[in-house]
């Protein structure tokens, strides 16, 4: 079952070993740990709809205060701290496109305001409600998930929108193929919800990222159904399906959507390789970047994420050896950059891609460590979140940064929005660990994923202010770096003061008039996006 608090499934629980609480105590000092709000006090508190009753429309408080929040930072502190104040007046569930239609019909005639509930892991704000004078209506987007069509001579598929990844994955393999969209957030998320904010899976390298992957469907909006055709290309004027793409729920409704998929590959590996600093590591990950081998990732850790992620996530014995191994092989353990890359496709391919990205890594120094650390990457790919709801019960807040900026300005940036953490509670001597890799590079540039961790203040309202200075000195870093403010979680609320720095006000309001064509009353899901 679901945590109605937290990350995942409940009954999953990541553990910290006792090197990783030491880091922390080491870094930031004792957790503050703080007592949870209880579930039965939060439905108690849950006002009545302002809604009329609809067959399609729930009102019980659980599925309200569900689909009340996603899972940002400041989501739980609200969530765990009993400080959520606003919940959507009911909540709809639609089995196929016609309740769809009809929801947006009794929206309409009832000036409701209505947010699109995909997976609920949006971690950018994106399903908060806002304070509306208007009934907010949630569309749970969940029973709307089946599989349509898999059309394997085009290498085409189409699911309804609501269908979570591991759902969609298996019935893709079960005949061969995948899609190879895989977030972190993967149990949960769905395919509408990517669309919406244009995600990247953890292969994109291969696969691509959701706009790749993106071929078309069909969209539910206030002035009639949306129809996207998959055009393997078009010159017929500008795309629509990019205006699809990152609309978070602004612009309408996704029912179906049509993927662009592949054969299961023969091979899929992931090769742990170190390097003995971060100006070799980077050099190595942006001449591979930037050849023609074909990888399906290039992730590269900096010094203080490797030794975070080894005493946060491995065991002692497992730490012990790879030190020793490093210092073998003539890395210093405190300097070592961890690498992973991913070898796909045929047995043939991957062999060749080894060994061209194997020369491109001594180049720079590299050594491999082999398989054996990827393979335990794999096994802990989506479980790692997991540490989230550990973390929170020591005391500890966690939360990731990301953005993409051309190679010639990734390490200043990278050391910049570490340096903004670092520095942004030093007024109320609070100390910070950050740590940061690059995930998704491309021949022009990277993303850089900072994550930073801060002590439980002694109210939830304190934690909210704290983080609230750590999210605007890292935004405002990224700003000034001339970075994008996101580079796959999107806007929602969170980034929302930062978006006209990179789109300028002509951009913004180009959009703003896209969206009040398509929404002239302003219903669908204000106050993210666009302000
Ligand atoms: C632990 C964790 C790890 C994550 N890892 C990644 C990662 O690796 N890569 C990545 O890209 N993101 C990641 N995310 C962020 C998040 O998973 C993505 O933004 C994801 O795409 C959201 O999908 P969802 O279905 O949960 O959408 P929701 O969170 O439910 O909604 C997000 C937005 O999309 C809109 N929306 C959802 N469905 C529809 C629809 N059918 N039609 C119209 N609008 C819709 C909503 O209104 C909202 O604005 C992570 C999040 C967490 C919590």
């Amino acid at each position: 079952m679901r945590r109605w608090n937290g990350w995942g499934d409940a009954s999953i629980r990541m553990e910290l070993p006792p090197e990783g609480l030491a880091l922390l105590q080491q870094h930031i000092g004792d957790g503050r740990i703080c007592p949870d709000y209880p579930l039965d006090k939060f439905l108690e508190r849950i006002p009545a709809t302002r809604l009329p009753q609809h067959p399609l429309v729930i009102d019980a408080p659980r599925q309200r205060l569900e689909c009340a929040h996603g899972q940002s930072l400041p989501d739980w502190i609200r969530l765990r701290g009993g400080t959520l104040k606003h919940f959507p007046d009911g909540v709809a569930q639609p089995s196929n496109v016609e309740d769809l239609r009809t929801i947006l019909n009794y929206a309409g005639d009832n000036n409701t305001v209505v947010i699109p509930y995909g997976g609920g892991t949006s971690v950018a704000g994106h399903l908060a409600v806002c304070e509306s004078e208007r009934p907010v209506l949630s569309v749970a987007m969940q029973r709307l998930n089946r599989l349509i069509d898999i059309d394997g001579p085009n290498l085409l598929a189409t699911f309804e929108a609501g269908i979570r990844g591991p759902d969609l994955e298996k019935q893709l393999n079960a005949k061969g193929f995948t899609l190879g969209h895989f977030p972190q957030s993967f149990e949960y998320s769905t395919l509408g919800g990517w669309v919406a904010t244009r995600s990247s899976g953890q292969q994109s390298r291969h696969y691509g990222r959701i706009e790749q992957l993106y071929a078309g469907g069909e969209v539910a909006t206030f002035k009639g159904q949306l129809k996207l055709p998959p055009f393997p290309a078009s010159a017929a004027g500008p795309d629509i399906r990019q205006l699809v793409l990152g609309s978070e729920g602004r612009m309408g409704i996704l029912s179906r959507v049509i993927v662009n998929i592949l054969p299961l590959p023969e091979v899929n590996d992931i090769h742990g390789v170190f390097f003995p600093s971060w100006d070799s590591a980077c050099k190595a990950v942006q001449a591979l970047a930037q050849s023609q081998i074909s990888l399906s990732m290039i992730r590269l850790s900096n010094p203080s994420e490797t030794t975070a992620n080894l005493m946060l996530a491995g065991s002692a014995q497992q730490v012990t050896w790879l030190k020793r191994f490093l210092r073998f092989r003539g890395i210093d353990p405190d300097l070592a950059c961890m690498g992973l890359i991913g070898y796909i496709g045929t047995a043939r391919q991957a062999r060749v891609a080894r060994s061209e990205a194997g020369s491109i890594i001594r180049r720079f120094k590299g050594v491999s460590a082999g398989k054996q650390i990827g393979d335990a990457w794999k096994k802990n790919r989506f479980r790692s979140a997991y540490l989230r709801n550990t973390l929170w019960e020591l005391g500890y807040a966690v939360d990731t940064l990301e953005t993409a900026v051309n190679w010639d300005k990734v390490t200043e940036t990278m050391n910049r929005v570490e340096n903004a953490l670092a520095q942004a509670l030093e007024s109320v001597n609070e100390r910070i660990l950050t740590f940061s890799h690059l995930s998704h590079v491309y021949a022009n540039g990277s993303s850089i994923y900072t994550t930073f961790v801060f002590r439980l203040a002694d109210s939830p309202q304190k934690t909210l202010d704290h983080w609230r200075k750590l999210k605007q000195a890292a935004s405002r870093a990224i700003v000034e770096a001339g970075g994008t403010i996101s580079h796959h979680h999107g806007i929602g609320r969170d980034h929302l003061p930062y978006l006209e720095a990179e789109k300028g006000a002509v951009g913004i309001n180009t959009l703003r008039q896209m969206f009040a064509y398509l929404d002239p009353n302003r219903q669908m899901n204000p106050g993210k996006l666009l302000p």
